[in-house]
């Protein structure tokens, strides 16, 4: 499989390229969803061509709830959509994606879910479907699975396929001028996480290595120029497409131990997706480092690691020191003190080990190294 990258079949990029979003639907009905804050839709429906592609437009907030899903797709499912658009932050793309997945399914949806179902591939056509991401950092726009929350069991699952990767996805940075700081900053780390686990994971490839090669020293340069002035334009494009580059590095590779705790932490507490991976990445690199020395395994990508955040940050130290820093300067929302107490950490620590992020981690880590990542990251 080392010869084969899966990615979107289109990328679409650059300022104002939200305009030839219909051009890139099918002619047939077009199920619009968006994220409820968006300013962008009213102009995109003013100017909408609903003669070839009629639309039936929804605003969603927060992450996809199976239940909520399950609500919608009783509806949309009696109207043969052409096209699926999402238009939105990483939730709202896993909700577009999620949707335009099951639109055909002929199973209850619950069997399709990892972990509470039976992880049942998709035997049915899925409806085309474009991603507009509007934040930089979670790559939710090129990867193959959806994650959805189950909130009577307090957990986040994924609905996972390759034929789930967008078949179109456009990147306009105009989308994301106005984010907040809080917001670039975690989603960013986000998109950084994701590029370092994918590097380091053991099921890395030669094209995931290229792909993270490239863009780790660009989205850390990126959004260090960005802690210094939100509104460097050329940053926001930059980091953007390194997001984007994330998601079809860990669509190829899979990704580590911060995505394990992330999956686990995420579905029991209300933390951003961002901070939890920000907070965790110095700990989880300094773990894993560790661990490795011991073992006596090459710690060549950790060296080149250095070598990147010392170059991006303009210091000297290793990534877990100079990220660490970084970090704990601008995270504003950190973990819950509740998450570090000794029972929740221990099911924390094992919900994290059964995650399917965590087969990707470079070594395989036994429990009590596990729980060190997490304690690691409380400063
Ligand atoms: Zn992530």
């Amino acid at each position: 499989m080392d010869d084969l990258l899966l990615q979107p079949a289109r990328l679409i990029q650059g300022r104002g390229s939200i305009e030839q979003l219909a051009e890139w639907a099918q002619p047939g009905e077009v199920l619009l969803i968006h994220s409820k804050s968006l300013n962008a839709i009213e102009r995109l429906v003013q100017d909408w061509p609903l003669t070839s592609r009629p639309l039936t437009i929804c605003a969603v907030s927060g992450e996809p709830e199976l239940e909520q899903l399950e609500q919608h797709l009783g509806v949309w499912r009696n109207k043969a959509f052409a096209s699926v658009i999402a238009v939105g932050g990483g939730s709202t793309v896993d909700y577009g994606k999620a949707v335009a997945a099951l639109l055909n399914a002929k199973a209850p949806i619950a069997d399709y879910l990892e972990v509470v179902g039976r992880g049942t591939p998709l035997d049915h056509d899925i409806v085309a479907f474009i991603a507009v991401p509007t934040t930089v950092g979670t790559g939710a726009e090129a990867t193959k699975n959806a994650v959805i929350k189950v909130k009577d069991r307090g957990v986040k699952v994924s609905l996972r396929d390759p034929k789930m990767i967008p078949s179109c996805v456009i990147l306009d940075a105009n989308l994301c001028d106005d984010l907040p700081w809080h917001i670039i900053f975690s989603t960013g780390m986000d998109a950084i996480t994701q590029l370092i686990e994918s590097f380091l994971s053991c099921k890395a490839t030669p094209q995931t290595d290229a792909i993270c090669k490239a863009q780790i020293p660009i989205a850390l340069e990126s959004l260090f120029r960005l802690s210094l002035d939100r509104l460097l334009a050329p940053e926001l494009e930059r980091l953007q497409h390194a997001a984007y580059m994330s998601g079809v590095a860990l669509a190829n590779s899979g990704l580590g131990v911060v995505h394990g705790f992330a999956s686990v932490i995420g579905g029991a507490y209300e933390c951003a997706h961002g901070a939890i991976c920000a907070q965790l990445l110095p700990a989880a690199l300094q773990v894993n480092r560790q661990v490795m020395a011991q073992r006596q395994l090459s710690l060549q990508k950790f060296e080149q690691l250095d070598d990147m955040v010392q170059t991006a940050f303009g210091e000297t130290g290793t990534v877990d020191q100079l990220l660490g820093r970084f970090v704990f300067t601008h995270l504003t929302n950190r973990l819950p003190n509740e998450v570090f107490s000794e029972p929740a950490a221990n099911a924390l620590v094992q919900g994290a080990m059964q995650s399917s992020s965590f087969k990707g981690n470079p070594i395989s880590l036994a429990f009590d190294e596990t729980l060190q990542v997490l304690i690691t990251s409380r400063r």
